[in-house]
């Protein structure tokens, strides 16, 4: 009879081990002490045996509102379960707690543990920008329930790590002086950042005769919401020379060694984008931030062959297919997913894979609490083609006090070091998030008034 493979390396091993064992009792091998070598090859380590994961049910869901300097308020979200274990996860920057509270009647009583199956659930209440927020809280709250439960951080889960620090990338505040631009950008470079942004956009020409062609008396709504296209608005020579003055002065500041990035240029036409993508070109410019709106694909992909200087979006994109049309067409250089706006750890762990496959970097947004901050790292960690984090509170010194539980600083020398506590591997610091609560909100009080579900939404078809 053919003894399987399995089989002989199981006897092979057994035969190892007993003829170790008899050496070790000089020879005198016996029954006791073969049953007591079975006995201790199986032992399994690590193992929570105080979770028991098939069991496991969401019980509660809670937030507080936190407000900081940057992007905010910040909701942070508490999943509770039925055996003590809970999850934390944020609300995309700057979007109300309606946004995962609308979700708990559809998550209570469910496993925790079934993610990609509760996400599919849910993923109808998410949209771009800001209508993801809560979905994506909610996903990651998950995860952290995930890695307490099987005593594992996230990253491990989706795969193991591609490095074990992220790399941070962060703008200063602006100026309308240039060499003051310069000195600012000179600071952070010397907080040790390896990456650098810097928002510069027409606002700067503000006031400055001959450098915009703008119709006079566009409104509020016109001039922020309608889309650039449709604003007649473009740079002359004269604005671009002045806003080369600004780049000029960054660079002499920080030289030409590390990457440097740039946001917020305004709204202004597809042809006026390609002209600074030109002008820009000498200064070596690692990419140039959502130039005009993301879903027009054949438009970006216009300055994206004309520009010499590198484009970049999706900060505001929530589907992984929408990701996927501008890498498959290459219609930018490289993608920026915010992690609360893209689906939460998983799906961005999917987008980064997919572009990979097309040659597409990706850098990723950030601009919330250390809780998401985390998520993102996670995320970061096990994806091959991840560049640079973006962080907006190397300035706030209390931000990294929001969590306990993880190696200060947060962000060391421009580096987060991606840490090995199970889940996200935070917990939360109830007396420094109490001293920056939304004034007249609760600390994660009761939320029963969403409990019951009141719509039919489980069949999308029929
Ligand atoms: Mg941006």
């Amino acid at each position: 009879m053919e003894i399987s493979q399995e089989k002989k390396s199981h006897f092979n091993r057994r035969a190892v081990l007993k003829s170790s064992i008899a050496v070790l009792a000089g020879g005198a091998f016996t029954r006791a002490a073969e049953a007591a070598a079975a006995e201790t090859e199986p032992a399994i380590r690590n193992v929570n045996t105080h979770s028991s994961p098939s069991t496991l049910k969401i019980t509660d869901m809670r937030y507080a509102v936190i407000v900081k300097p940057g992007p905010s308020p910040c909701v942070l979200i508490r999943i509770d379960t039925n055996q003590g274990v809970y999850g934390l996860g944020e609300v995309r920057d700057i979007a109300g707690p309606q946004y995962a509270l609308v979700l708990k009647s559809r998550l209570l009583g469910e496993n925790p543990l079934r993610i990609d199956y509760l996400f599919q659930k849910i993923k109808q209440f998410g949209g771009n920008a800001r209508q993801a927020g809560g979905v994506c809280a909610v996903e990651m709250a998950l995860w952290d329930i995930a890695g307490k439960v099987y005593n594992i951080p996230i990253y491990q889960m989706l795969g193991g790590k591609w490095r074990d620090s992220i790399r941070v990338y962060a703008d200063t505040t602006e100026s309308m002086d240039p060499q003051e631009y310069g000195r600012r950008a000179k600071e952070r470079k010397e907080m040790g950042l390896t990456w650098m942004k810097m928002d510069l956009g027409i606002n700067v020409l503000k006031g400055i005769p001959g450098t915009v062609m703008q119709p006079a008396g566009l409104t509020p709504w016109e001039q922020r919401v309608q889309p650039n296209l449709f604003i007649a608005t473009e740079v002359t020579d004269k604005g671009i020379d002045r806003l080369c003055e600004y780049v000029a002065a960054v660079r002499d500041n920080i030289g030409y060694d590390m990457p440097l990035s740039m946001d917020h240029l305004g709204h202004i036409g597809v042809k006026s984008v390609i002209r600074l993508g030109k002008a820009y070109e000498k200064y070596n410019l690692e990419w140039m931030e959502d130039v005009i709106p993301w879903f027009y694909t054949e438009l970006l992909k216009e300055i994206t062959l004309a520009s010499p200087t590198p484009t970049l979006t999706g900060e505001d994109i929530y589907r992984i297919e929408d990701f996927e049309k501008l890498c498959s067409e290459h219609a930018v250089d490289k993608i920026h997913p915010d992690l609360a706006t893209s689906g939460g750890i998983l799906q961005t762990h999917r987008i980064g894979d997919m572009a990979f496959g097309y040659g597409v970097p990706m850098a990723m947004h950030f601009a919330g609490t250390p809780v998401s901050c985390m998520a993102s790292v996670h995320c970061a960690a096990a994806t091959r083609n991840f560049l640079a984090l973006e962080n907006h509170s190397l300035d706030v010194p209390w931000w990294q006090n929001l969590v306990t539980g993880i190696e200060k600083p947060i962000v060391n020398k421009g580096f987060i070091k991606v840490p090995d506590a199970p889940g996200l591997g935070v917990a939360l610091n109830d007396d420094e998030l109490k001293r920056h609560l939304k004034p007249g909100t609760e600390y994660f009080a009761p939320t029963p008034q969403w409990n019951d579900v009141q719509s039919w939404d489980d069949a999308l078809f029929s």
